[in-house]
């Protein structure tokens, strides 16, 4: 296939404005999909009203006059003889038409009509009659330097000039299943829509094909895994796992043990070990992932876990300490404030497999930690990580089975197209003997209740989070919000109570001791302008409090408040804002993590649910997972059924995209 600056039309600026829109190949212009479409109707002057977009046929009245201003720019003005009426056309940029438009011609001008001036500024002008009384114009995302009309033109040159070279990805069968257009013909009206119909029917058939590589590729990765067999295979002493669950200070619940059993199997079976644990917050995710680390070490391997923040590495390494007590498990935490010669100290009991568990962040796996037998690598909370990082550990001469866990539920659509290539593990039931979670929506003014609640729960003894207002703005003035906030608390409770305040910015240690003093009791309220310094387990806290609450994801409010209603005591959430109160009411009527993500990304599509980042990896061209979960899931059972028909095995387009997989 020919380079993008072989287009015609496009010179070396172009080329560089077309890559700063992440425009570097043919296939990436001609697959650069409108975001919108611009409906223009053949209309008479008299029914179109002021800044309405229309399309009008007519005969040119006056010449046109050109004027030209600096920087290139220039405009056509003419007056135009129109069935309803005389009316003046303006036009940028068009200098080249001047002299096709000649008195008496007959043309169609598409535009906006500017109705108290009687001016069409045009945006096209055809020199031949339209034979559709409507136009649909596509709209691109530009950037400065590029019109609409550049980017259009590149990919219709580049379309007339490559399109029969552009790869469809959809095999004949399916071509012919579903009665789909060739991929030049779906693009080419995709660009230029003859009517909304025609424009809808190949939207669903781009959108087809790119689920259907997709599903393809998450099918292909995930056989690979199984058949791979490049896991350990071990055998696991059930018996010692049995008793040492019976030490554990309560009862597992029935998905708890259920899970525990599919990670055993899964730890036994000779390929990898790829499983996602799904739990809502508070559900008991934690346990299950000592136990399988309990199983790995009972086979003689290593384990890694790996938690989003230190505070969090902390109190695993902890809890650690404190189950394993009485037995033969090794822990050690490996954290950036861990002292060099420490630090030198456990890598080379990593080396030597004197550890056999190790916490820390996400360095454990990325530095140059050496294991001695690393067989199981645990990520908390954690997007997920790639599949390169994974070839990586493989490169060192590990091959761990990878247990990943998420608090943040996932709609089933994501679920399958993001973690499609994994094993997935739910935990849906509670522990025993948890109470719900009392959530209100308040606004500032009716603060007053809010600290008779936060009294209220003070006096029982109990303690209280406070996520602060603010952000965006810099950190010092970030810092006077919480200050100014921690000051009011102190007017509203005295000395009475003790409150402190934990923020982003604070040196570890700083922080590390604020939450030990929050964990101990001594801290009543404690006010936090982060809220991934949180993701502790203080039983004892029954309330939170988040201002302007609105800011945050439904998600993100959920996980939060599972901060609270650790412990048997019922707890509390408030929710204040003064703004999107209806949104944040679902959080009033449900504790149901699941129907709280489905909403969410209901309101607002799936950044919220995974932040920026995650979404960026999944970025979609064209299928919009939210609108298009129907066509995701026959491009998943397609492509399964495509990849698993050894008969097509030699076939050019298949080797074509496990080929695009391979170099992803
Ligand atoms: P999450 O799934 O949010 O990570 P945790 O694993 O932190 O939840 O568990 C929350 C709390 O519930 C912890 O204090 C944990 O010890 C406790 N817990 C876990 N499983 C059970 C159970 N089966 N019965 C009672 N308490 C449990
Ligand atoms: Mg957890």
């Amino acid at each position: 296939m020919a380079e993008l600056k072989e287009v015609k039309g496009i010179g070396p600026k172009s080329l560089m404005l077309l890559n700063k829109l992440n425009i570097h190949t043919i296939e990436d212009l001609v697959t650069y999909y409108p975001f919108r479409y611009e409906r223009f109707e053949r209309a008479n002057l008299a029914e179109v009203g002021q800044d309405e977009h229309l399309v009008i046929d007519g005969r040119i009245e006056s010449s046109p006059i050109l004027m030209r201003f600096k920087a290139g720019l220039n405009k056509m003005n003419f007056r135009l003889v129109t069935q309803s009426g005389v009316v003046g056309v303006s036009i940028f940029n068009r200098a080249f038409l001047k002299s096709k438009l000649t008195v008496g011609s007959n043309i169609t001008v598409i535009g906006k009509f500017d109705k108290a001036k009687n001016v069409i500024t045009a945006s096209d002008i055809k020199m031949e009659p339209l034979s559709n009384t409507v136009k649909i114009e596509a709209v691109y995302h530009l950037t400065n330097g590029l019109t609409n009309k550049n980017i259009s033109t590149y990919i219709n040159m580049a379309l007339m000039t490559y399109g029969k070279e552009i790869i469809d990805y959809i095999p004949n069968k399916y071509l012919e299943k579903y009665n789909f257009t060739n991929k030049k013909t779906a693009l080419n009206i995709v660009h230029n829509p003859p009517t909304e119909e025609k424009r809808d029917e190949v939207t669903k058939r781009l959108k087809y094909e790119e689920l259907f590589t997709f599903m393809f590729k998450i099918n292909y990765l995930r056989r690979e895994n199984k058949l791979s067999n490049k896991g350990l295979k071990r055998s696991i002493d059930k018996k010692q796992i049995d008793k040492f669950i019976k030490t554990l200070p309560f009862e597992l619940t029935n998905d708890q043990n259920k899970v525990i059993d599919e990670i055993i199997k899964d730890l036994e079976s000779p390929s990898r070990m790829n499983r996602l644990l799904q739990g809502d917050v508070g559900s008991g995710k934690t346990i299950v992932s000592f136990i399988a680390m309990y199983a790995n070490f009972l086979s003689g391997y290593q384990s890694a876990l790996m938690a989003p923040t230190e505070i969090l590495a902390v109190q695993h390494y902890e809890n650690l300490k404190e189950i394993f007590k009485d037995t033969k498990v090794n822990v050690e935490l490996l954290t950036g404030s861990v002292n060099k010669v420490m630090k030198n100290d456990i890598y080379k009991e990593l080396e030597d497999g004197t550890i056999n568990i190790v916490v820390g962040t996400h360095a454990l796996i990325q530095e140059e930690v050496k294991y001695n037998n690393l067989g199981l690598v645990i990520t908390d909370e954690q997007h997920r990580f790639g599949v390169n990082q994974r070839e990586n550990l493989q490169n060192k001469g590990y091959k761990p089975d990878i247990l990943y866990m998420s608090a943040t539920p996932i709609p089933r659509t994501y679920a399958l197209a993001i973690y499609g290539d994994m094993d997935m593990s739910i935990l849906k039931e509670k522990p025993k003997g948890r109470q719900e979670i009392k959530t209100y929506v308040k606004t500032n003014k009716e603060i007053k209740d809010v600290l008779a609640m936060m009294l209220e729960e003070l006096k029982q003894g109990h303690q209280i989070y406070v996520i602060a207002p603010l952000i965006e703005e810099s950190e010092k003035s970030d810092l006077t919000d919480v200050n100014k906030l921690k000051d009011q608390m102190k007017l509203a409770f005295k000395d009475y109570f003790k409150i402190d305040i934990i923020h982003g910015k604070m040196a570890a240690q700083a922080k590390d001791l604020i939450m030990k003093e929050f964990v101990q009791g001594k801290i009543h309220i404690l006010i936090s302008t982060t809220v991934i310094e949180v993701g502790v387990d203080v039983p004892n806290a029954t309330m939170m409090v988040i201002f302007d609450a609105n800011r945050f994801g439904l998600s993100t409010l959920h996980q939060l408040r599972g901060r609270v209603g650790r412990g048997s005591d019922a707890s509390k959430c408030v929710l204040i804002s003064d703004v999107d109160t209806k949104r944040l009411e679902v959080m009033e009527k449900t504790n149901d993590g699941f129907k709280i993500s489905e909403e969410d990304f209901r309101l607002r599509g799936h950044g919220d649910i995974f932040g920026t980042k995650q979404s960026g990896d999944m970025a979609f061209k064209i299928a919009n997972l939210r609108d298009d979960y129907k066509i995701l899931l026959q491009a998943k059972k397609d492509s399964e059924e495509y990849l698993n028909d050894t008969t097509t095995d030699n076939d050019i387009l298949k080797k074509e995209i496990i080929k695009s997989i391979k170099n992803a």
